[in-house]
């Protein structure tokens, strides 16, 4: 199996205004994100946070040159549909899971399953239901209401290939149990 692709090399979040938009020619792909908070987070770097009403922009921190960058796996990352993102983009935190589409643009180069881009902004996002903790789906549909994008679920055996969606299934359940257990 093909090592996870995600984000590289993101830095910050460029202030911006709900009305910024991606540009017509943006190209669009798919990719997850972890809900924490109320705020969509990058996978592969979980301290990313994409703020409602701003773009994403990347940087290389390894080597600082401007990103993405064609020797290199830095840049906002998106699959070119989701089949693809099932088969690359594993996620495999027990943490809430969302899959959705995300603008690219800027320089935007080709990857083995879609594209690396200079800047992303979400598109549409649908929070998977079996991710998120009892009785919590509502408050985290409408807090990520804040991103001005259609917002829904979509089911986690859609959203995530089948030995992934099972391991996170089991580890969702686990974790549910600990909690409960603690409380
Ligand atoms: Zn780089």
């Amino acid at each position: 199996m093909d090592a996870p692709r995600g984000d590289r090399g993101l830095i910050a979040s460029v202030p911006g205004d709900s009305a910024v938009r991606a540009p017509g020619d943006a190209v669009v792909g798919w990719r997850y994100w972890q809900v924490a908070g109320g705020r969509l987070r990058s996978v592969t770097q979980r301290g990313t946070e994409w703020k409602p009403g701003q773009v994403l922009s990347a940087r290389c921190m390894g080597a600082g040159h401007r990103a993405p960058d064609a020797g290199c796996d830095c840049g906002v990352y998106g699959a070119r549909d989701l089949e693809s993102l099932r088969q690359h983009g594993l996620c495999l935190a027990p943490e809430a899971v969302a899959v959705g589409r995300v603008a690219l643009w800027g320089r935007v180069l080709d990857d083995t399953a879609g594209w690396r881009g200079q800047f992303g902004r979400p598109v549409a996002v649908s929070v998977v239901p079996e991710m998120v903790d009892d009785g919590e789906l509502d408050t985290v549909l409408a807090a990520l209401a804040a991103y001005g994008v259609p917002v829904d679920t979509m089911a986690l055996s859609d959203a995530v290939a089948g030995v992934t969606a099972d391991v996170l299934a089991h580890q969702a359940m686990a974790a549910r149990a600990s909690r409960t257990r603690a409380g």
